[in-house]
């Protein structure tokens, strides 16, 4: 029988090993750990065949020492209020970490989103958006939601324009949550912003020629072999952009089944057939295999879980064979499991930092909101002409002619998405050689140790600042 995981005791172990790199007083440490406040609630659902449901959702806000609290919304059929409690604490971790402003929030109801009808789910969105707002516990400037697991654009579109039918003197009312649709004042590239960011943080660690050797790689990600657990919004955006970067997915884990193929499997066009069929199972050129958690066990160079929390446990880290664990998902690998492959010297690269390009998106969409500007609106022109300036004055100077498409290429000017997209990057590799450095610094200490060190050293430096803990 599987021992059940508790993701908030994996969180904290994870914690109290990082606490220790630290030279923080113990009750500093204690208040940069705890959850600051959660809030349970039921309500009542109508379904459409008549009868009526109890619904149970939660909002936590883990740290207040950055406001608002930021951090996604799940729909799943096991959420209870730790899960919520210790994924909102990854928000303040991860946040921290890419040095986005927030403090760290989560929200869960537990519903299979699967077993619901669109107008059901409207009426639970609109319900839960409802409750949230009576207790403050959403708005611009206190909480700001996005999609998380089983949400997607419409919930947050749901959530905007319930929020701002309730809140009708804010002017700032679009920005209570993230991850909406452009057309409703959400930002270009933040669908894909998460498996982007997960992309920037693969292929920055597999740059790091010494650590590829250690773990006998060769440096790039051109011709790794990968394996993707989720074909959902993060594995499916981070597959797609390893696949563009050279890499082969050979295998694809999903609700239904897992597939694999030496060959490669060409991801865009196994999204499409799920979409069409409902499944991965099938598709051409794959073999399916027996159990959907076999896939996890493939020989392969990068294992990428991007579905849920604890798939990688005391009962199956023995048989992992990749190299490299990238923790797309929040709380893929457990603190036991954690210890055994690093033990075999598999590198992990940590959830709390791999996955942040979701929030530091969603902040740049927050900004947008609070500024009311496109991105790349005021500058766009002023570049592109002096750019083409410089570039007549260059031809002139040496009487050579630029070729047509470089001179159009480099006199284009960053639109919205070219500017999330560069912010993103530059986001996620300093972060990742921030963690580097704190790695270097303390010898030892594998790469999730060292990013919650960098997290506590920068939460609880802004209680310090602040003379809460003089
Ligand atoms: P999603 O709902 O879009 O996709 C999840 C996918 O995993 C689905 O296709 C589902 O069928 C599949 N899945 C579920 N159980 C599975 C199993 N046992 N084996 C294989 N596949 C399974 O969710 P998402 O938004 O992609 O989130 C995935 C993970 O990434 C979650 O841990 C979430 O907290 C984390 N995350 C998401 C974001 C974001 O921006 N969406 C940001 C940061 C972290």
């Amino acid at each position: 029988m599987s021992k059940k995981v508790n993701l908030l005791d994996q969180v904290n172990t994870s914690f109290d090993r990082a606490a220790k790199y630290t030279e923080f007083e113990k009750g500093l440490l204690e208040q940069v750990k705890v959850c600051n406040a959660v809030y349970h609630m039921t309500f009542p659902l109508r379904r459409d065949n008549g009868t009526i449901e109890v619904i149970h959702g939660w909002r936590a806000q883990h740290s207040y020492h950055r406001l608002p609290v930021k951090g996604g919304i799940r729909y799943t059929p096991h959420a209870n209020e730790d899960e919520v409690a210790a994924l909102a604490a990854l928000m303040s971790y991860k946040c921290a970490i890419v040095d986005v402003p927030f403090g760290g929030g989560k929200g869960a109801i537990r519903i299979d989103p699967r077993k619901y009808s669109k107008a059901e789910r409207e009426r639970i969105t609109r319900r839960y958006t409802h409750e949230l707002v009576t207790r403050n516990m959403i708005g611009p400037s206190t909480d700001v939601p996005a999609p998380d697991y089983g949400t997607g654009q419409q919930e947050m579109a749901w959530i905007a324009d319930t929020y701002s039918a309730l809140v009708p003197a804010s002017i700032d009312a679009f920005g209570c949550v993230t991850g909406k649709p452009v057309s409703m004042s959400g930002v270009r590239g933040r669908i894909s912003a998460t498996g982007r960011g997960v992309f920037f943080g693969i292929y920055e660690a597999c740059e790091v020629a010494k650590d590829m050797k250690e773990i006998g790689l060769t440096p790039g990600i051109a011709g790794k072999r990968v394996v993707i657990q989720g074909l959902g919004n993060v594995g499916y955006h981070a597959a797609r952009y390893l696949q563009e970067a050279g890499a082969i997915i050979i295998g694809v884990c999903e609700f239904e089944g897992s597939i694999y193929s030496e060959n490669g499997i060409d991801i865009e066009r196994l999204k499409e057939f799920r979409d069409e069929t409902g499944s991965v199972m099938n598709f051409a050129g794959t073999k399916a295999l027996a159990h959907r958690a076999d896939g996890l066990e493939l020989e392969c160079d990068i294992l990428v879980p991007a579905a849920l929390e604890n798939q990688i446990t005391i009962e199956n880290a023995d048989r992992i064979q990749a190299k490299i664990v990238a923790e797309a998902a929040n709380g893929p690998v457990t603190a036991e499991a954690n210890d055994i492959l690093r033990e075999r010297g598999v590198m992990i690269i940590p959830d709390m930092f791999l996955n942040a390009g979701g929030v530091t998106v969603s902040y740049f969409e927050w900004i947008k909101n609070l500024t009311r500007v496109r991105f790349g609106r005021m500058g766009k022109r002023f570049e592109q002409r002096k750019d083409a300036k410089m570039l007549h004055a260059l031809q002139d100077l040496t009487g050579k002619k630029i070729d047509p498409q470089l001179f159009e290429e480099i006199t284009t000017g960053g639109d919205e998405a070219d500017l999330v997209h560069s912010g993103l990057e530059e986001t996620m590799i300093t972060a990742f050689h921030a963690i580097r450095e704190v790695q270097k610094f303390h010898g030892d200490i594998d790469m999730r140790t060292a990013a919650m060190v960098l997290a506590i050293d920068k939460i609880a430096a802004t209680y310090v600042e602040r003379g809460i803990f003089p």
